[in-house]
């Protein structure tokens, strides 16, 4: 009797272990519901390897992807920057994508086909995506290598503008050079988030020239170590509102600038993409009074894993918070309202404090409450 105790609890053990695994797994997989008409695929359009000057192969960078949910990356190698040539030598800068490609069979997993264009101010950085072939972009003259990638189908955007490296300042500007690509068709998108930084700046440039807002991790190193994933962190993704989880469904929201960034919890991006994210993410699932008080209880469930900090602008104050409260990620919180006297409906507005849809500008957000 005692052994077979033991072996059950053994078995219990294991299989708690397991659960919990798998809780965990489930957590770090990034989560956004879908929106009114598109998909809300989670994508990252800028990671290196060791085939230029990243510290892994590109088969850890789709198990990573894997790990965190992600539809779609694509591996950005530097095209002129090889610091690694002289251990792994280097004559295809396809070759990145073709291994990504090869790790990915089994997977869901998306790999785009992509290149980093690496010069020196103007125009910086710059990253070709949904291109054909690399070695064609192993041009002398810059502008040149945008309009092979054009002509090869690709999209191209401005990686970090506010890089202090090539702007000592951090304040993306605009230079005539670029003034020149967008005018030309061939630059579409500029990154307002890159690795551990954001740039107010760069969403300025991204409204006043209608590029599309893109958010990505530009890793070297690991995901795990890089945005702290074991603490609770998530690498920057870009959320892509798009019409079907295919490459020409990504390439056509991203050419129409459906999107949105994700950073640190903070999801930045066009108004008319930004709200959606939030309207999907956040629902009433009850509304009722307390007892024989005017107190209102509103229950609201966040689908998403953004933890959203909303500023209260109605005219009534809460029962157990201030005016800003958290409604945290992937869980429900309900909020006990003083509605003065017992309504029927009440609308709850609020300003999202952690998205911006332009510099200083936090979107507002009204939910419309049904007493049941
Ligand atoms: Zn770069
Ligand atoms: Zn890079």
């Amino acid at each position: 009797m005692r052994k077979l105790l033991c072996t059950a609890a053994l078995i219990l053990l294991a299989l708690s272990y397991i659960s919990a695994q798998r809780r965990a797994d489930n957590d770090r997989r990034i989560q956004f519901p879908d929106v009114d008409g598109y998909l809300t695929l989670k994508v990252d359009l800028h990671i290196h390897s060791v085939f230029s000057d990243g510290a892994v192969w590109p088969d850890i960078r789709v198990q990573e992807a894997v790990r965190d949910g992600l539809d779609a990356i694509s591996l950005t190698e530097h095209l002129e920057y090889q610091p690694h040539e002289d251990d792994i030598p280097h004559p295809d800068r396809n070759r990145s994508y073709e291994l990504a490609l090869a790790a990915a069979e089994d997977e869901e997993l998306i790999i785009i086909r992509g290149s980093e264009i690496t010069r020196d101010m103007p125009p910086g950085h710059n990253n070709a995506i949904f291109i054909d072939d690399a070695n064609k972009l192993l041009q002398d003259d810059a502008v040149e290598v945008f309009r092979e990638a054009r002509r090869q189908g690709g999209f191209s955007y401005w990686n970090h503008p506010n890089w202090t490296s090539q702007k000592p300042d951090g304040l993306a500007e605009m230079t005539e050079m670029h003034r020149q690509l967008i005018q030309d068709g061939l630059l579409q998108g500029i990154e307002v988030v890159n690795e551990v930084t954001y740039s107010d700046e760069a969403l300025q440039i991204a409204l006043d020239h209608d590029l599309t807002i893109l958010g990505t991790s530009d890793v070297h190193g690991l995901i795990d170590w890089q945005f702290r994933v074991p603490e609770g962190g998530h690498r920057p993704v870009t959320l892509v509102l798009a019409e079907e989880r295919s490459l020409a469904g990504i390439q056509e929201a991203l050419d129409a600038g459906r999107t949105v960034a994700w950073f640190n919890n903070l999801l930045v991006g066009k108004e008319e993409n930004l709200m959606p994210v939030i309207e999907a993410s956040l629902t009433v699932t009850e509304a009722a009074y307390i007892g024989d008080t005017d107190v209102l209880a509103v229950t609201i469930e966040n689908s998403s894993d953004a933890a959203y900090m909303l500023d209260n602008q109605s005219a009534f104050t809460f029962h157990r918070n201030a005016d800003v409260v958290t409604i945290a990620a992937q869980t429900s919180t309900t909020l006990e309202v003083k509605t003065g006297e017992r309504r029927e409906s009440v609308e709850l507005a609020f300003e999202v404090l952690n998205a911006v849809t332009a510099p200083d500008v936090h979107p507002e957000f009204v939910l419309d409450v049904a007493v049941e």
